[in-house]
């Protein structure tokens, strides 16, 4: 009597007495609710998927647009202009004579940014990067890290991953059929009474015990998103170390390399003895040139690594936007060509960021804020627990602290952040509860619109 896709309504419309037969009602009930269930049973979310269910970014970049927060202290990225030259060669680019910069190009990178990548980051690593085998241009670092856990991880394979991490790592791994083997930085205290990021440390006999046969790769982050942590050059030994006495691949997301704040320096584990072998190396054209949204990122190393992304990649990204990478190669030879100057961008922008930095943490101490001054990167994890009695959190229904605290205060302050438990795997998720992340690669305006409406809010409770 019923076809399946038959809705109540066309049920009851053709019922022939007019009236709705309950029998019949019962049995569409019944047969709907048990087609939903066999289908759900069946297309449900992969298991494997399970750890990327939620998205941080996809919560509070809606809740941005429903809370219509004052400031946006949240994802990261500029609310202001890249330097003129990037966009101006975008521009150029797609209205230019050459009609072949709109059409496909190269499927493991434009043959003009692999050039100017090799020319930027060989003399960094202190060797001849090949640019035909040893980099890949990636839909973002995103892509990148996809391709390089993709292409490395297999069932069974063990990846070592620091806490706080950007969540998708821990997504990728389980698509590759991989296990995450966690260990948090732990944030010991200061010594000097002004905390930093630099307290955020491993500990050495724990990362020992997580290395052994099954370890594939352990993934490192340095500048560090959330903390700001820039790695020491004995936290990079004791790293790689370990990745050598256990063959193990790093995988570096290296995504703020140029926001490092002296005096401290960006060290490419790339570069230790015997790591170049080992290991993989991830940037961004969107964090280097301050525009986030040309979702273009790389990936380098050695070519037999390389491989193993480039298979990935040409099967389901295969080639990334033309005039983008055009726009992003000429905007490095740019660079390249000033590169001792100080008005090179590369150099410029750890010293743009370097004053809002500073307002910000000062802003957030006076605020009844602890932040940790980071060394490297654009965002400032602070402690909000003194704050504790001055809001409610008792209508938030999260379950996590943080997310009730950065959304609470987006509510009354007008400032949104982003809470750090959804950097940390589940068991660890308490460890990041007492923080809110703050971005401050913002207008100057609006980091001092944030103040005053931190003011504000403080002075109310
Ligand atoms: N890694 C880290 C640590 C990040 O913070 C981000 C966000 N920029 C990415 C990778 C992804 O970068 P992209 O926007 O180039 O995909
Ligand atoms: N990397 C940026 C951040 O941490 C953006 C993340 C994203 O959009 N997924 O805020």
């Amino acid at each position: 009597m019923f076809r399946g896709g038959q809705t109540l309504l066309t049920v009851i419309a053709v019922s022939r007495s007019g009236a709705v037969d309950l029998r019949i009602l019962n049995s569409v009930v019944k047969n709907n609710i048990c087609t939903a269930s066999v289908m759900a049973d069946k297309f449900k979310l992969p298991e494997r998927y399970g750890a990327g269910e939620k998205s941080v970014w996809v919560e509070y970049i809606q809740l941005a647009s429903e809370y219509k927060p004052k400031v946006n202290l949240g994802q990261g990225f500029p609310d202001y202009h890249a330097p003129d030259h990037v966009t101006k060669n975008l521009a150029e680019i797609t209205t230019g004579d050459n009609p072949l910069l709109n059409q496909y190009t190269r499927g493991f990178g434009h043959p003009r940014l692999v050039e100017s990548l090799s020319k930027l980051y060989s003399p960094l690593v202190g060797r001849q990067i090949n640019p035909q085998n040893e980099i890949l241009v990636t839909s973002g670092a995103y892509e990148a890290l996809y391709s390089a856990i993709l292409g490395h991880v297999d069932t069974s394979d063990e990846v070592i991953v620091i806490e706080p991490f950007f969540d998708c790592y821990e997504f990728m791994i389980k698509c590759a059929g991989g296990t995450p083997r966690f260990i948090p930085l732990k944030p010991k205290p200061s010594e000097c009474g002004t905390q930093t990021s630099a307290q955020w440390v491993l500990d050495p006999e724990e990362l020992k015990s997580l290395f052994n046969s099954r370890t594939k790769m352990i993934i490192l982050n340095t500048p560090h998103n959330p903390v700001g942590k820039v790695f020491t050059m004995e936290e990079l030994e004791m790293i790689a170390d370990l990745c050598k006495k256990f063959n193990v691949l790093c995988v570096s997301d290296e995504v703020y390399e140029w926001m490092v704040y002296a005096p401290k320096k960006h060290i490419r584990i790339a570069t230790l003895p015997d790591m170049w072998d080992r290991t993989i190396t991830i940037g961004s054209a969107g964090k280097t040139f301050s525009v986030t949204g040309w979702k273009t990122g790389w990936a380098y190393g050695p070519e037999a690594l390389m491989r193993n992304l480039q298979v990935v990649h040409q099967n389901c990204v295969y080639t990334c936007s033309t005039p983008i990478q055009e726009a992003i190669a000429r905007s490095l030879e740019f660079e390249i060509s000033r590169r001792d100057s100080p008005d090179c961008y590369l150099t410029a922008l750890a010293r743009e960021l370097l004053p809002k930095r500073d307002f910000l943490v000062k802003s957030l101490t006076e605020n009844g804020f602890l932040p940790y001054v980071p060394e490297g990167g654009y965002f400032i994890v602070a402690d909000w627990t003194k704050l504790g009695g001055k809001i409610d959190l008792s209508k938030e229904s999260d379950r996590h602290a943080d997310y009730r605290f950065t959304k609470k205060f987006a509510k009354e302050a007008g400032v949104l952040t982003i809470p750090p438990s959804a950097f940390y795997s589940e068991q660890n998720k308490c460890l990041g509860e007492n923080f809110a992340r703050f971005c401050f690669i913002k207008k100057d305006e609006n980091l001092a619109l944030a103040d005053k409406l931190m003011k504000e809010w403080n002075a109310k409770q």
